[in-house]
């Protein structure tokens, strides 16, 4: 199956100068929904996975899935403010200012191995904080997964020598 076909382009879309890769059709496709979340979870069948960690938001809706077909638990990380309890918080830099991701402080050990993932890696470092943010608890970033990676803005050089798993590239 070829997952390109279900990833729509939108020029100018938050804003002039950027394509934003619309997943929307992907997710109206139950066929499609189902491969991508297989190929996901074959893709880590060694790495002994106790953790599906997803970015919000786009991250939680195939994260889940991948928890399921690999039988482990799912951890949602959040913007601010969103989780009640204790939370660990990692800022980090945007373009224009700053950011931070929220995860609740007691839901990883340093026993744990994590699957990391989102839809898109674009600049990389909505995935570098939340990689960070994982491995304050001592947990192992196993492998960060994405339904696509822009190739072009170099965000794997931010994640360094973290396994990246992406079924599409642009
Ligand atoms: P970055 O921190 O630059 O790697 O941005 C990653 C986050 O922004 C991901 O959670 C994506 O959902 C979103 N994102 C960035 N660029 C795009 C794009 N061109 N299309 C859709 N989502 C994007």
């Amino acid at each position: 199956m070829d997952l390109s076909k279900y990833i729509k382009d939108v020029p100018d879309f938050p804003k002039e100068g950027i394509i934003f890769k619309d997943i929307c059709p992907l997710l109206n496709d139950p066929a499609a929904v189902d491969y991508a979340a297989t190929l996901f979870a074959e893709a880590v069948q060694d790495k002994n996975i106790t953790k599906v960690v997803g970015i919000e938001s786009r991250g939680f809706l195939l994260g889940i899935l991948i928890a399921q077909k690999l039988g482990v638990g799912f951890i949602p990380i959040r913007k601010p403010g969103k989780l009640p309890g204790e939370v660990l918080s990692k800022s980090y830099a945007l373009e224009y200012g700053e950011d931070c991701l929220e995860m609740q402080s007691d839901c990883l050990t340093a026993e744990d191995n994590v699957l990391l993932h989102d839809d898109v890696l674009a600049t990389g470092g909505t995935a570098k904080a939340a990689c960070e943010l994982i491995e304050t608890t001592g947990a192992n970033v196993a492998q960060v997964s994405f339904l696509m990676e822009l190739k072009f803005l170099k965000g794997s050089e931010k994640l360094h020598k973290r396994s990246i798993h992406s079924l599409l590239e642009y």
